[in-house]
């Protein structure tokens, strides 16, 4: 429909993508999993991806090959006295290369040395759990470079809490089937490739933390059982797409999927009547179905750093919405209504928003083609209940359904189908909002059947000019 939509007139912006550097740093933070809202409001991601992102930045060493050398052999045959020695000389030397191949020596042998107790440790860990039997609530293992999960997990049914965070485990045994009574699971910062069909057995689950895995795909009935979720925390995976399976939970209140690469959500995902907060930052987003509107608890909605050009009409539906934040996505106008949502925070730097600053532009003629000259006359014949159309209409459900895409003219009040007038109103935001500095006004897109109309227009409405 776009395609042979008719964008003309009298408004033009400079389209310059102004970003405000205060909140685009907060985002850049924000990449690395490294906010602390998310921990504040949601338990997302825990300070473990703090350490993790530490531990890369050490990494710059490796990136010098020079370095790199040197600490090969400083690992081969140093001890700790004769590092002290080295490390002293360096220091008297005033050596701060030295110093901080040495600062790195000593991490690895920490590391080292942690890697030969980690497995002792963790086997201990285990005995006292299952010494504990029904009577174990909670079992952490996290950071002990566990490959594999722990077999004898199924001597535990009694467990609520499992923390294996920050492991390289890449497959979930079967055994955790047999934890019925499993409220948490954090498997965060693994190498898990897929939600696994397991998950349909944790019937009591209520928080699943997945985040930093290298997941791609749901397992099929994988969320058969969750009937319990509430929290499903998938940040920095690799998913392309969500399955409408996602709509079986029912019971899910947040969902957070910031970093990964989806490009669209099912509309299923919109019928989790009691989702209350829907992060998606960080995707390839394009749009947001218009079932949005059915999210009516829908508290918060993040969708920073996507290609989205424009948002759902339902969106202003979302009665119980406070705070949205679109920032760094490629759109130009909101749809009207948007100024009636009861925001209390509103972020959108970054996109490419048209401002009130008119420019002069040549009128064109309004050329119609056949197809929207039949659609106006039936579309108004319906609209003014013409008994012979209307009968007419029910015998042919094609030409129905092509007509309930009509729009109606912000001016006349009449319809329209393919050929509009895209124009701009310029309102100012609710007092309430809390808004980010580049918004003055809010520009609200309005569509026009004609120039006829277009020539009746209020003083605060404005055509788009072609570029
Ligand atoms: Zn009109």
């Amino acid at each position: 429909m776009d395609l042979l939509s008719r964008k003309m007139y009298c408004k033009m912006t400079d389209g310059s993508d102004s970003v405000c550097n205060g909140r685009v740093a907060e985002y850049v933070m924000e990449a690395s999993g490294n906010t602390g809202r998310d921990e504040e409001t949601l338990d997302w991601d825990s300070s473990s991806r703090k350490k993790q992102i530490d531990v890369k930045g050490a990494g710059v060493f490796q990136a010098n090959p020079g370095h790199k050398r040197h600490f090969a052999q400083n690992v081969e045959g140093t001890s700790l006295a004769e590092a002290w020695k080295v490390f002293v000389k360096a220091s008297s030397a005033s050596n701060m290369r030295t110093v901080a191949n040495l600062l790195w020596l000593t991490s690895v042998i920490t590391f080292t040395l942690f890697y030969f107790f980690s497995k002792a440790i963790t086997e201990k860990m285990l005995v006292r759990a299952l010494k504990g039997g029904k009577n174990t609530k909670i079992v952490t293992l996290s950071g002990k470079k566990i490959t594999k999960m722990p077999s004898s997990l199924d001597k535990l049914p009694g467990l609520k809490t499992l923390n294996l965070q920050n492991n390289r485990i890449s497959k979930v045994c079967s055994e955790i089937s047999t934890l019925t009574q499993l409220t948490v699971l954090n498997l965060g910062n693994n190498l898990l490739e897929e939600i696994p069909e397991e998950m349909k057995y944790l019937t009591s689950l209520k928080k699943l933390h997945l985040f930093g895995n290298k997941i791609c795909k749901f397992a099929s009935g994988a969320c058969d059982g969750l009937q319990n979720l509430i929290l499903l925390n998938l940040n920095n995976n690799e998913l392309a797409w969500i399955p409408q399976e996602i709509s079986r939970l029912k019971n899910l209140k947040y969902l957070s999927i910031n970093h990964n690469q989806l490009a669209s959500i099912p509309k299923e995902l919109c019928f989790l009547k009691n989702l209350f907060e829907l992060h998606l930052n960080y995707n390839q987003l394009i749009c947001i179905p218009e079932e949005i509107k059915f999210l009516k608890e829908l508290q918060k909605l993040l969708l920073v750093r996507n290609n989205i050009e424009v948002l759902p009409k339902g969106i202003c539906r979302l009665k119980n919405l406070r705070i949205l934040d679109i920032a760094g996505n490629i759109i130009q106008t909101f749809p009207s209504g948007f100024q009636n949502l009861k925001l209390r925070e509103f972020y959108c730097e970054g996109n490419p928003l048209f401002l009130k600053e008119p420019v002069t532009a040549v009128q064109q003629d309004d050329v119609w083609s056949l197809q929207e000259i039949t659609s106006r006359f039936i579309m108004n014949e319906l609209s003014e209940k013409n008994p012979f159309v209307m009968q007419a209409i029910t015998w042919h459900p094609l030409v129905k359904n092509i007509m309930s895409q009509r729009r109606k003219c912000a001016i006349c009040g009449k319809y329209f189908l393919t050929i509009w007038l895209e124009c701009v109103e310029f309102v100012p935001p609710s007092k309430k909002w809390k808004i980010s500095r580049n918004l003055q006004l809010v520009p609200l897109q309005i569509l026009i059947c004609s120039y006829t109309c277009f020539n009746q227009r209020g003083p605060n409405l404005f055509g788009i000019a072609q570029v």
